[in-house]
């Protein structure tokens, strides 16, 4: 973590600083529905601003092709302006930049257009940071969630100017160190979701460096086949059973659900829940079971370090979210005890552990999703990697 320069090494006053944030934020009708990312992003905006920064933000909003105007941060920028309030927030696009710049004063805050609408931008062309780096005398990237990409306003200019790691930046990775690189053991991961397929390479990096690897949710029924049980008409992988008797042989302690929740469909109103072995032809596990709650409570309650990527059941359709939410409500019980340490991330495991009220209670929740499941996979993250101190 000390690889680092954070906002602690930057004196911002009367500088231009370009920062890089996540404002990725989902809109509806033009609207912003869910404010998560950008709320995150104001402690680096506030502190920089009240440090008398001119403050230049770097973002994007989806995945524009060229100029795409559906896809313009004007809806961002005018909730970046109520939720900074008393604070000058301007917004300015393409071509005025330089003018906009020009004219920005100490403490205020200018939002550029979606920077993916230059081509230069996820080429991570080397002239187009060139031009970036003439926008600002310093950058902050406290955009995680962009790092497993080398663009230019990620990557590119990192190597430009003086670099710093934001607020919420210094907190992911200090988060992250915590957990799989320097952790409290024993080490417990758990592992959830749809497919086996998708999560290959953060099983066999997850299973390398943990003490204990917990997997449910559906991927959990191809290892389960893979030990001979009959798991019906569930939705698994039979390409993937002997890459599951692959995982399995490594030696680690792997807990898999001893009791599930089965149903013919989602709509069926008499779900079931039954010992693994008695699980019939027609049935379809879509939850784990109290016992298995209970095993993995166990085993948690004796650990000290947690990360959690995946839901354990299709918490989205109840009643197949008790078994999440239970899991869930004892991390979160366990972590305010002060007992262990607890880091959870991925699209769905965001919104599984929303729906069981305890985002607040973990130690961590990252909501940086593609980045933070690379992070998982043991990959280098380029925008991450830019950051280092140069010696
Ligand atoms: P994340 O986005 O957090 O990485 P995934 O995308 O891997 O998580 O997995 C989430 C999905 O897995 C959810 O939509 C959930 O409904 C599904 N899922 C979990 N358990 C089961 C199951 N037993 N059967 C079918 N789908 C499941
Ligand atoms: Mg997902």
């Amino acid at each position: 973590m000390t690889d680092f320069r954070t906002l602690d090494d930057l004196n911002p006053a009367g500088k231009r600083v370009l920062v890089r944030l996540d404002l990725n934020l989902p809109l509806q009708n033009g609207k912003v529905t869910d404010m998560t990312r950008l709320e995150r992003s104001l402690p680096t905006l506030k502190e920089l601003a009240s440090k008398g920064a001119k403050v230049i933000v770097m973002a994007h909003l989806g995945r524009p092709v060229g100029t795409d105007k559906t896809l313009t941060l004007a809806p961002i920028a005018l909730a970046l302006k109520e939720a900074l309030v008393p604070l000058p927030v301007h917004f300015c696009e393409g071509p005025q930049v330089l003018k906009g710049i020009e004219a920005l004063g100490p403490g205020e805050i200018l939002l550029l257009e979606n920077i993916r609408f230059v081509p230069g931008e996820e080429k991570n062309d080397p002239a187009f940071a060139q031009e970036m780096a003439q926008w600002g005398d310093v950058y902050v990237n406290d955009a995680f969630s962009t790092a497993h990409r080398a663009h230019a306003s990620t990557e590119g200019i990192a190597h430009l100017l003086p670099s710093y790691a934001g607020r919420l930046m210094e907190e992911e990775l200090h988060a992250l160190h915590m957990t799989l690189d320097n952790p409290k053991r024993p080490l417990m991961a758990i592992v959830g979701g749809a497919k086996v397929s998708t999560k290959l390479p953060l099983l066999e990096n997850l299973l390398s460096k943990v003490d204990i690897l917990v997997m449910c949710g559906a991927m959990a029924n191809t290892f389960l086949a893979a030990l001979g049980h009959d798991v019906g008409a569930s939705l698994y992988e039979p390409d993937l059973i002997s890459t599951a008797k692959g995982l399995l042989d490594k030696g680690r302690e792997i807990l898999l659900p001893v009791d599930v929740v089965v149903a013919q469909d989602l709509k069926d109103p008499y779900p079931r829940t039954c010992m693994i072995h008695e699980v019939k032809k027609e049935d379809k596990i879509f939850d784990i079971g109290p016992a298995t709650v209970s095993h993995i409570y166990h085993k948690m309650s004796s650990s000290h370090t947690l990360l959690w990527n995946g839901p354990l059941g299709v918490f989205e359709t109840l009643p197949f979210d008790h078994g999440t939410n239970a899991v869930a409500q004892a991390a979160a019980h366990l972590t305010r005890e002060g007992s262990i340490v607890s880091v959870a991330g991925g699209g769905d495991t965001v919104a599984a552990l929303a729906h069981a009220g305890v985002v607040d209670d973990f130690t961590y929740v990252s909501t940086a999703g593609g980045a933070f499941l690379e992070w998982l996979e043991g990959k280098p993250l380029p925008g991450v990697l830019a950051l280092l101190k140069k010696r």
